[in-house]
């Protein structure tokens, strides 16, 4: 009997991609066993409404740049070539049309995202399709929220007090965010002038 594939998700905005996504993605990789961690930038997010956030195309070749050196990650254009906000439901079911039954799915999301899970739409169909990976995050309470067995596991990573809003934050204000994102996205964002503007 050949094993299936064992494939990691990495739902997100990634607006900017920073070392928190990084690290979370190859701490479940190393001790989940996953042959591959695939970022998927969201389109439109369901949870971000109304916010101002970056061109898809922006934050999904930031996830390219962040990614291109570990030969067991990529990125994928799923969610924002899909018109419309981003459900996960979508995503996990795209991702099943495109790798089919040989290819266990295992979706990391931090503590915060977790905990919002359940108000997602269709969660039964969320757990038939992917297992589910919470991490933890600095700020967040990482909690079984009476997810259905077996499809949950929590697991500590280092922890590591970044988010995009506060890089953007960051940008805004002249600040640095050398180091808390890799450095061809200090990069990126300077050269195509990104988060510089106040949100309209
Ligand atoms: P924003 O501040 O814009 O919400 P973010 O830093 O939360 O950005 P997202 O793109 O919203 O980044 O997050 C994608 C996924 O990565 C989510 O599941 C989130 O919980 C997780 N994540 C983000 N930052 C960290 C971190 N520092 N540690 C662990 N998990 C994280
Ligand atoms: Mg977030």
């Amino acid at each position: 009997m050949t094993q299936k594939r064992r494939l990691g998700i990495m739902g997100g905005t990634f607006d900017p991609i920073h070392h928190g996504h990084l690290v979370a993605a190859s701490e479940v990789a190393h001790f989940f066993s996953l042959d591959e961690v695939v970022f998927v930038p969201t389109g439109l997010s369901s949870h971000k409404e109304g916010a101002k956030i970056a061109a898809a195309e922006d934050r999904y070749l930031m996830a390219v740049i962040a990614t291109a050196s570990n030969p067991r990650f990529s990125v994928s254009r799923i969610d924002i070539d899909r018109p419309g906000p981003t459900y996960t439901v979508d995503t996990l079911r795209d991702m099943r049309r495109l790798y089919g039954e040989d290819t266990e799915f295992f979706f990391i999301t931090g503590a915060d995202a977790l905990s919002k899970m359940l108000t997602w739409h269709d969660t039964d169909e969320l757990f038939e399709l992917s297992h589910f990976i919470g991490v933890t995050r600095p700020g967040h309470q990482l909690t079984d929220p009476g997810l259905p067995n077996g499809r949950v596991s929590l697991m500590e990573v280092p922890a590591l007090s970044i988010s995009s809003t506060e890089c953007r934050d960051r940008v805004r204000s002249g600040e640095p965010i050398w180091y808390l994102v890799p450095d061809g996205i200090v990069q990126y964002i300077g050269k195509r002038g990104l988060y510089h503007e106040q949100a309209a």
